[in-house]
């Protein structure tokens, strides 16, 4: 609401610092009004960190696509400007500047645990749990401060989506009123959409910028298609692009744990 009201004062250029998901939506908001985007990105790639380089570079030439000046490999030396003067000036790493009516920042979060220092519940990046959502006898954490190990992909995770928050809120409660040695993992397939343009982005799993990658159904030209990750011999994510259905069966088949070679042998044609 403050992005939309900042926006309304007539902003004609806005420059989105991080092409994370955050900044890549704020980006294609804009675009919709007919604002001139500048999207700034260190990394190669937009979204490199959660999809991987190739993934990453098909959205980003989804956004060019769309109007946006998007800087890759640089980032942001300092902001200059305010209230008093006329407008706002961003100095890039590259020696380069871009001037902008708003800037928006989508550089990440941090879990705000400053508070339970000191309670004797284990702080790292998060509030530590077991498997079972269990902090400490009698406390329980859920949501984005909540990181646990994750049977289903052997790694400890801490997730940051909506849907998330509310399945893992369901099962920490759970968790409270189990009795004794009646306690389950919390072992969830991680899931989120996001709708950039006339795009919608759906992934289920825990992708790896190093995992393999696959487009199993439809095209990356045609800007429409499902793409499988795969780690250690096992399915670990996919992604879609306006193919949502597939999603959803990938993700219940991850569940169910879907092989690499099962995956790529029941493809039709096969993939190459
Ligand atoms: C801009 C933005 C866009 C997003 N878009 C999407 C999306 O499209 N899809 C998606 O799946 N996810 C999205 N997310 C992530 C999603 O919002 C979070 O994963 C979700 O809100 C997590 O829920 P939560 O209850 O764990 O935490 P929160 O929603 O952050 O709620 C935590 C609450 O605890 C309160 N709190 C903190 N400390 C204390 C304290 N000491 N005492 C009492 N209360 C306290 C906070 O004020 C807050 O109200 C987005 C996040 C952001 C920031």
């Amino acid at each position: 609401m403050a992005v939309r009201a900042h926006l309304e004062t007539g902003a004609q250029r806005v420059v989105v610092v991080g092409a994370g998901f955050i900044g890549a939506e704020v980006a294609a908001s804009c675009r919709a009004r007919d604002i001139a985007v500048t999207m700034v990105e260190p990394l190669p790639q937009p979204l490199a960190r959660v999809l991987g380089e190739d993934m990453g570079r098909v959205i980003g030439e989804v956004h060019v696509e769309h109007g946006v000046d998007l800087r890759l490999g640089v980032g942001v030396d300092r902001i200059e400007g305010g209230d008093d003067v006329d407008g706002l000036t961003v100095h890039l790493s590259d020696g380069s500047s871009v001037a902008a009516d708003v800037v928006v920042v989508g550089i990440g979060v941090v879990p705000n645990t400053a508070w339970l220092e000191g309670s004797g519940l284990a702080l790292d990046d998060g509030v530590v749990c077991d498997a079972t959502t269990l902090a400490a006898p009698g406390v329980v954490a859920a949501g984005d401060v909540a990181r646990w190990p994750n049977p289903l992909f052997g790694e400890v995770m801490r997730v940051e989506h909506w849907e998330h928050a509310v399945d893992m809120g369901a099962h920490a409660a759970r968790r409270l009123l189990a009795a004794d040695g009646e306690a389950v993992a919390y072992a969830p397939v991680p899931w989120f959409w996001s709708d950039q343009y006339d795009r919608k982005l759906q992934l289920a799993g825990r992708v790896r910028p190093t995992d393999e990658v696959r487009i199993v159904a439809g095209s990356v030209e045609d800007r429409r298609f499902t793409a499988l990750y795969g780690r250690g011999g096992m399915v670990v994510g996919a992604l879609a692009l306006n193919m949502p259905a597939r999603v959803v069966k990938y993700r219940q088949a991850i569940a169910n744990g879907l092989t690499w070679v099962d995956a790529v042998a029941t493809l039709d044609p096969p993939a190459p």
